[in-house]
């Protein structure tokens, strides 16, 4: 028994999503429910990107998410939901999504906020007017900018800035990173896509967190400031706020308020009449006072047992450039062998043996230009499988032999057999 107030943790959020002034369609999604928000940023031909985005915010929702191990199985759940049906379904090979998620979990007396991350979509945290994000992002040139190898302004101009490093539904295991944070009263959360962060600043991010509009309208509002400076990819933002009340003697049931933001609500969770949005209040107790007021992060063990933070796999989302020679070296650590495979629907040269081993999943080598569509029946069905070659001069020979047999993908033509 302890004589501390019982409180009660109420949530307001709202979220907006657009496709931008440029894609044809928005493969980004998101969710929000009492307890739970995800917001995934999908990538792959044909309808892959909306496909593994929905399936894996469909899988989230779905699963069992009381404790900090069930929200873990969650995305290894949705990570496994992706990889197979990207397999089992050749026009979706290669597709993959960001995955973040901000969950309430009940520990103890107390609740506690954990934020799940794949991938560069990304939680910003806004408490007493300072900005911090939350999640690290797995993209290749954050990986260079940890290395302290990239500044920022180099990093923004990059050509691979594209590219992910981690992404839901490429390998049958992820790694995902955890942080825990004690929620506080006047707490802001902006679960958002890179669509938002590649072309508003954080500076400007945090300004319109400061002018404390309701979620709702904040959420619009940064949306509108990505198309407003381009609009060059789909953008979400899903903005959470916190707020503790005291509860007197009477059982007051008090509300939670919530708004749907946005034109498009990107959030298609489930075919079945799931909810895409539910509001519910509920009352807790904290025990203690929360006595970290800063963020845990806490790694997952795989990567501790690694001990490095490392580039798995690089995907892009967008091949900006068809320059004949796009080339990644990513060279953290030796593995054996190389072989020629399929990543976000381009042809890449893997460091590392096909499909991985173990935790060591290959790392991307160098990244081509040939897409699936412009291989044959039979390279096709090779590549996907994997090409095991044993040196990258041989894997170099290979891909220039593959150039000579590429097909035009508009014209139907297939050679026989
Ligand atoms: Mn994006």
């Amino acid at each position: 028994m302890n004589d501390s107030p019982q409180r009660r943790l109420r949530l307001t959020w709202g979220g907006a999503t657009d496709q931008g002034r440029v894609r044809a369609n928005n493969q980004d999604a998101m969710y929000a429910d009492w307890g739970l928000f995800v917001v995934a940023d999908g990538m792959g031909g044909h309808q892959g990107g909306e496909v593994a985005a929905n399936l894996a915010v469909r899988t989230m929702t779905r699963a069992k998410r009381d404790t900090i191990r069930e929200l873990h199985d969650a995305v290894q759940e949705a990570n496994k939901v992706v990889y197979e049906t990207a397999i089992a379904q050749p026009e979706l090979h290669g597709m993959g999504t960001t995955l973040t998620s901000l969950a309430v979990i009940r520990e103890g007396g107390s609740r506690k906020f954990v934020a799940l991350n794949v991938g560069d979509s990304r939680i910003y945290h806004y408490r007493n007017n300072q900005l911090t994000q939350l999640t690290d992002d797995h993209s290749y040139v954050a990986e260079l900018m940890r290395r302290g190898e990239l500044d920022e302004e180099a990093a923004a101009v990059h050509p691979y800035r594209n590219m992910l490093t981690r992404a839901i539904g490429v390998h049958s295991e992820v790694e995902i990173d955890e942080w825990l944070v004690d929620p506080v009263a006047g707490d802001r959360f902006l679960l958002c896509s890179d669509g938002l962060t590649n072309e508003v600043s954080d500076d400007a991010i945090a300004e319109r967190l400061s002018i404390g509009q309701d979620p709702s309208a904040t959420a619009r509002e940064l949306v509108h400031l990505a198309n407003e400076r381009g609009g060059r990819d789909n953008s979400t933002a899903l903005v959470v706020d916190v707020q503790i009340d005291d509860i007197d003697g009477e059982s007051d049931q008090g509300s939670v308020e919530h708004e749907d933001g946005g034109e498009t609500p990107g959030v298609s969770p489930a075919e079945e009449s799931t909810p895409e949005k539910i509001a519910a209040t509920d009352a807790f107790e904290l025990g203690t006072k929360s006595s970290s007021s800063y963020p845990k992060k806490q790694r997952s063990w795989l990567n501790d047992r690694v001990g490095i933070s490392v580039a798995t796999v690089l995907i892009a989302s967008v091949l900006l450039i068809a320059s004949a020679a796009m080339v990644a070296t990513i060279g953290w650590y030796a593995r054996d062998g190389y072989h020629v495979g399929v990543v976000a629907n381009h042809v890449v040269i893997q460091k590392g043996r096909v499909g991985g081993l173990l935790w060591f999943n290959p790392t991307l080598e160098e990244w081509t230009e040939i897409q699936v569509a412009q291989l044959n029946d039979q390279d096709q069905r090779n590549l996907i499988a994997g090409k095991p070659l044993t040196d990258l001069a041989q894997a170099r020979e290979f891909l220039a032999q593959l150039r000579t047999r590429l097909v035009d993908p508009d014209s139907e033509s297939r050679g026989g057999g």
